[in-house]
């Protein structure tokens, strides 16, 4: 028999993602034409909200929310100390400082018991994780921000098409932001999408992302320093129809989750939660070995069967930007911890075979035993 590989992901593109692209390089605009309009619409429709504005990357959603809230030097946001460290940079960009809270165990998102005793003076904004797609406790983070007159952006990266509550993540707070790398359930190359209620914060997207150009005038007239952070109709072309295709892909990677769920016999791990109150897109399958188990050991035993399992994501305030400049300390966050040296994510996307499903579950199971 062949050796089975089985990468980490591979994104779902078809014939017609092929062909919509195609059309764009015919058509000759390149840039935020109608593909861009068309994600808009698709997205503000799909989450329940009145507007989407598409720019050029995940980074850059969380940057323009954040900024949009006037987030600045002396501010401080709440953001999880276990995420992708794009989470923390936006906020070291804005100048403002990231305040750190460890995660749940279990959903691997922010402690919502945890977000009141970082609550000072100085906070501006709190940045939940809808981590590797699992919905964040909402009820109970929008009832403290709420209590504390604190906007909040749902850092949704991971997450679209996740709900909590029947409701779409990205809907919930004052600014929702999501993610189109292709590490992603669906993936436009590069790319990233804001979702808002609000149509004035809506505006200072647009304008920001297009050199703070305003273009509601009978003149064009450049009313802000901004970014280029802008989408290309290439980029939007190629996402459309997943997006279309959404629930068909997320049902897919529900039915590998299931079987990881059925068959791995987690001896040494803990496997990811079905959220009790909503439901994850299953952006990805992360698993947390026990103590007794090495991470790179594993790691590179099923890499040696053709398996593309990594860690999954970073304890941000021990990365070395954040610990030189605020000096934290291994302790300070332990489940944090925890899951990012004993977190292991698994192959997991639509296209999967049954041979490499089989493959992936044989490969765990077999491990040391
Ligand atoms: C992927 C990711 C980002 C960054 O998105 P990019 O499109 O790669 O810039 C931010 N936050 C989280 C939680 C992510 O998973």
């Amino acid at each position: 028999m062949e050796p089975v590989n089985v990468p980490l992901t591979r994104p779902s593109i078809d014939r017609r993602d092929r062909e919509n692209v195609h059309a764009v390089l015919e058509s000759g605009q390149l840039v935020q034409g109608s593909r861009v309009a068309a994600l808009e619409k698709a997205v503000a429709a799909m989450i329940g909200v009145d507007h989407a504005v598409a720019v050029s990357s995940g980074t850059a959603t969380l940057h323009l929310a954040l900024l949009s809230f006037g987030t600045g030097p002396g501010d401080e946001v709440i953001v999880p100390a276990f995420s992708h460290v794009a989470t923390a940079n936006a906020v070291e960009l804005t100048g403002a400082k990231p305040v750190f809270v460890d995660i749940d165990p279990g959903s691997l998102n922010i402690q919502p018991d945890g977000i009141v005793p970082a609550i000072s003076r100085h906070t501006k904004v709190l940045m939940p994780v809808h981590e590797f797609g699992v919905p964040a406790d909402m009820g109970k983070i929008l009832e403290i921000a709420e209590s504390h007159h604190l906007p909040v952006v749902e850092d949704a990266a991971c997450a679209l098409g996740s709900e909590w509550s029947g409701k779409k993540v990205g809907c919930f707070g004052a600014a929702g932001s999501f993610s189109l790398h292709p590490r992603k359930a669906v993936t436009s190359g590069e790319g990233g999408v804001l979702t808002t209620n609000d149509s004035g914060r809506a505006s200072f997207f647009r304008i920001m992302r297009n050199h703070g150009m305003d273009d509601s005038g009978r003149t064009p007239d450049f009313v802000r320093a901004g970014f280029n952070y802008r989408m290309t109709d290439i980029q939007a072309a190629l996402v459309l129809g997943q997006i279309e295709r959404l629930e068909t892909l997320i049902a897919r990677r529900r039915a590998v989750a299931e079987r990881y769920d059925r068959e791995l016999h987690g001896r040494f791990f803990r496997k990811p939660p079905f959220p009790a109150k909503g439901r994850t897109n299953w952006q990805s399958y992360h698993i947390v070995l026990d103590d007794a188990v090495e991470q790179p050991e594993f790691l590179a035993f099923l890499r040696e069967k053709g398996i593309g399992a990594n860690y999954g994501a970073q304890c941000i305030p021990l990365q070395t930007y954040y610990r030189r400049k605020y000096g934290y300390a291994a302790g300070d966050f332990p489940e944090a911890y925890r899951a990012f040296r004993r977190g292991v994510v698994l192959p997991l996307y639509d296209s999967m075979s049954e041979r490499q499903i089989a493959h992936v579950i044989e490969c765990v199971n077999g491990y040391r035993s």
